[in-house]
């Protein structure tokens, strides 16, 4: 067993642990959110055919060469065409024809004048100017080109991929199963916020929050409830949690107070404790542990330690699984818009939000940095990781940080 590790070589450890879920198909009118599972190429092209973007004319440019306000051009109009018919007849010099919309160009035509520029007598009509070949004429292909890939594997579907994919005629996608990801709160003190205030009690939000995280990166949460800071409780739902999930995760009972018996349980059930303890603040105390080919990671129950670890280490984890590229938080840096009075000793990521002034990068604080805030969490889109042995920070220096929450990369 490792222990007091780099966050670095706990991300490492784990991601080699573990791997992307199986496949599966999906009706496109369920596919948001999911992630694409193989390369999708598109069989035709987009458009299918050479079309209007107008209500139009279609005809011959040559025709308009002396075409001018005192001498107008006069064409025969042969034919109407709707969007979503083909033309029967053939534009030749002299004649015209009415084209919708998104109506195919007929053979023959070059060119598409809009309704507005021109003047209709019954079947003839007058142009004013001359025109040049081709405009007005969206081409075959313009938009995706067949054989194209249109989805790379481990893209998020997002509405307008959704959309793409009907526009080629998809109506069911490839992609990763959905993981599941079972959540225990351990802790005598945890009550449910269904459940009526207790004294000594306080209510779970950790199995709220990450749970909502879970669902928010299209994994499926599922509950294992609350359990007391007993062993036996302990092993048992854990047990539960490997039958019933891809990874388990629990909360509270890591550190080594009398209490913090996770550890012990982990143990007991024979599971390879693969570290505990990373060299950070908050959430320091997290165990990780093997067992029957799944991940069982312990973070610490205060509940801003709980959300960060899980950002910095459970969340790559999820998307490794579930097949989404590029894990790990994206990092950057920013210039710190505040004063933080802290020195400290041992590393420590601190709850900000990034915001961009003028092309540069600014993180401001979100509130108190306590272990057991939650408000401070709220507004965070950024992590500021400040190295070990360092001073107070000053506003105007220099920080480096990472995006973490639903501003991360995944949704951008
Ligand atoms: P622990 O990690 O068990 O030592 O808990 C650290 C702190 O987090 C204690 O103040 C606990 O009451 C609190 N805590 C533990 N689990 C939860 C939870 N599920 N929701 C909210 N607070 C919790
Ligand atoms: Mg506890």
């Amino acid at each position: 067993m490792k222990t007091d590790i780099s966050l670095e070589e706990a991300q490492t450890l784990l991601l080699e642990l573990v791997q992307s879920v199986k496949e599966c198909q999906v009706p496109l009118t369920s596919a948001v959110g999911r992630i694409v599972s193989q390369d999708i190429r598109t069989n035709i092209n987009l458009p299918l055919f050479d079309k209007s973007p107008l209500d139009g004319y279609a005809l011959k440019a040559k025709d308009t060469e002396d075409a001018n306000s005192s001498n107008p051009v006069i064409l025969e109009v042969i034919e109407e065409v709707p969007a979503g018919y083909m033309p029967k007849k053939q534009v030749t010099s002299g004649t015209a024809i009415k084209v919708m919309t998104g109506a195919p160009i007929p053979n023959g035509a070059d060119v598409i004048i809009k309704f507005e520029d021109v003047k209709r007598e019954e079947n003839k009509v007058e142009l004013y100017y001359p025109l040049r070949t081709g405009s007005n004429i969206i081409r075959v292909g313009e938009d995706v080109r067949q054989g194209e890939v249109i989805a790379k594997k481990g893209a998020v579907l997002n509405p307008p991929l959704v959309g793409l994919l009907a526009a080629i005629g998809v109506d069911a996608v490839s992609v990763f199963s959905k993981i599941k990801i079972a959540i225990l709160s351990t802790g005598d003190e945890l009550i449910d916020p269904s459940e009526e205030l207790r004294s000594g009690k306080i209510y779970n939000s950790n199995l709220h929050c990450l749970g909502a995280y879970c669902s928010q990166l299209g994994a499926e949460p599922v509950s294992l409830g609350i359990v007391p800071d007993e062993e036996a409780a302990i092993v048992e739902r854990i047990n539960q949690g490997i039958e019933l999930a891809d990874l388990v995760i629990t909360t509270g009972g890591v550190s080594v107070g009398d209490y913090d018996i996770v550890p012990t349980a982990l143990k007991k059930i024979g599971a390879d404790i693969i570290f505990w303890k990373i060299d950070m603040k908050p959430g320091s105390p997290i165990i990780t542990a093997k067992y029957k080919n799944k991940l069982i990671i312990g973070l610490s129950g205060n509940p801003a330690a709980a959300f960060i670890t899980f950002d910095l280490i459970v969340v790559p984890l999820i998307k490794r699984m579930m097949g989404i590229d590029k894990e790990l938080p994206v990092k950057f840096s920013a210039i710190l818009a505040e004063n933080f009075n802290k020195p400290s000793e041992q590393r420590r990521f601190l709850r900000a939000k990034l915001q961009k002034n003028n092309r540069i990068n600014y993180v401001e604080l979100t509130g108190d940095q306590s272990n057991g805030v939650l408000k401070s969490m709220v507004a965070c889109n950024a992590l500021i990781d400040v190295p070990a042995g360092s001073g107070p920070l000053l506003a105007g220096q220099e920080v480096s940080a990472v995006m973490v929450g639903s501003g991360s990369e995944l949704f951008i």
